[in-house]
């Protein structure tokens, strides 16, 4: 279990001061200047031997991508007078998902932080945040500590940090779609919100055909801490590949749904047990659980036992840690039905650009919700099956795949519940009708 000397989060909760006063007294702030001056190297170098994984879901090496922007040698080499840019996702818009905007409102400074740190270290001078629609208080919150940072000269022209630099916050308008990277820079240049085709990938041409990195709030969030107190701790914590803290949110069936940093790795029962207070009516009341936000496979209660929540011991198990948002289902949901809720979900948010995608949410929302009231042929669980690997990497972006796992863990693991409700259907019409 995570202590707290570890944490990186000290205000989650709001329980503080959120102002600047109060996040300096957390530490937020402290040696920026020191941080900055050893240079972009030095940073992109501790990031990636810090272990941090992406903490919006794909789980890519935050350090290895800052990597792939150009450096200045490059940029002088190839004459290239482009400027970059660094955008931060806080669109938070999958399912479950609750943790960025704990940072937006609560510890907002270490984002804005991180943001200058981060976009030094790829040589951006201005960074974009990309704010959920809905997300209107936390909008405002983290505007008022930009505005904090910038009176205080902590960023802007002529900043004490010595590399000018400027924060926009751009709000989005309630779409989920634009929380993909591609998507959001198309939102943020004006436009209608779709997934761009890749390649070119943004860190070669991305937010007005400049160089662009796009990044998670969590993850830029934890970089000063990170740098403050050096890439070993980080990658102390945790397991290999999986390296330090992560802000896990459980929801559902849960005694006390909550927000918690805890350590990766950490086992799911031990996370609810210890701070949830455990699964409604106990744990042998578990179903499932869905570890990682709606677009993971759900896991079923019998693989919940051992398992340890991080990015590779749940790929093992064929779900994802994805935001780490844990969704527990106790014996009183309607498994089936509650998976057609998040096909329909997939289908509302759908672009449209894609074939596959467009038709193809739409045609698996329409069978498992017939399913879910048993109203289809035992020979359709394959036929859906078979069109969620259609759809499955088949498509502009990974809204494709995100609607198509959750219904191939249905299958996979309730299999026998679709049966039974086909049989039940079935049953009571042939009594009808004779
Ligand atoms: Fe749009 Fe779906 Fe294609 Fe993504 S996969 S680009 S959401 S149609």
């Amino acid at each position: 279990m995570l202590t707290d000397k570890d944490r990186i989060f000290r205000n989650i909760y709001g329980f503080h001061d959120v102002s600047l006063k109060g996040a300096r007294t957390r530490g937020a702030w402290d040696h920026t200047k020191v941080l900055i001056d050893k240079g972009p190297d030095w940073i992109i170098n501790e990031v990636k031997a810090s272990g941090l994984r992406g903490r919006g879901g794909a789980g890519f090496p935050t350090g290895l991508k800052w990597s792939f922007m150009p450096s200045d040698k490059r940029k002088e080499d190839t004459g290239d007078k482009r400027p970059s840019y660094l955008v931060v996702n806080a669109d938070e818009s999958e399912p479950g998902s609750c943790k960025d905007r704990e940072i937006l409102r609560h510890d907002a400074h270490l984002l804005v932080e991180g943001a200058l740190i981060a976009s030094y270290a790829m040589r951006a001078h201005t960074c974009y945040v990309y704010v959920r629609g809905e997300y209107i208080r936390e909008r405002e919150a983290l505007q008022r500590a930009i505005d904090e940072a910038y009176a205080a000269k902590l960023i802007g022209r002529d900043n004490v940090h010595g590399w000018d630099f400027d924060i926009f916050v751009h709000h989005g308008a309630g779409a989920y779609i634009c929380g993909e990277e591609t998507a959001m820079l198309e939102s943020i240049e004006g436009k209608k919100g779709q997934p761009r085709l890749k390649p070119p990938f943004p860190a070669n041409v991305g937010l007005w055909g400049c160089p662009t990195t796009i990044n998670n709030v969590e993850s830029i969030a934890v970089v000063p801490e990170i740098l403050r107190r050096g890439s070993s701790w980080f990658s102390g914590l945790g397991k290999p590949n999986n390296t330090g803290t992560k802000l896990f949110q459980i929801s559902g069936h849960v005694e006390r749904p909550c927000v918690v940093e805890e350590e990766m790795g950490i086992p799911l029962r031990e996370l609810l047990d210890k701070h949830c207070g455990g699964v409604r009516g106990g744990w042998d009341n578990l179903l499932a659980v869905i570890p990682g936000g709606s677009s993971v496979a759900l896991v079923p209660a019998h693989e919940c036992q051992d398992l340890t929540m991080d990015f590779d011991a749940l790929s093992k198990v064929k779900s994802g840690l994805g935001t780490a948002a844990v969704i527990v289902m106790d014996k009183s949901t309607d498994i089936v039905k509650a998976i057609a809720r998040i096909s329909y979900f997939y289908k509302h948010e759908s672009c449209g650009q894609c074939t596959p995608c467009r038709e193809g949410t739409g045609w698996m929302w329409r069978v498992v919700d017939r399913m879910a009231r048993g109203e289809a042929e035992k020979s359709e669980i394959d036929k859906l099956l078979d069109v969620t690997k259609q759809v499955e990497g088949h498509t502009i972006c990974a809204l494709g795949d995100a609607a198509a796992w959750p219904v191939q863990g249905l299958i996979r693991h309730f299999r026998d519940e679709i049966e039974r409700r086909i049989d039940t259907y079935h049953a009571s019409h042939r009594e009808a009708a004779e």
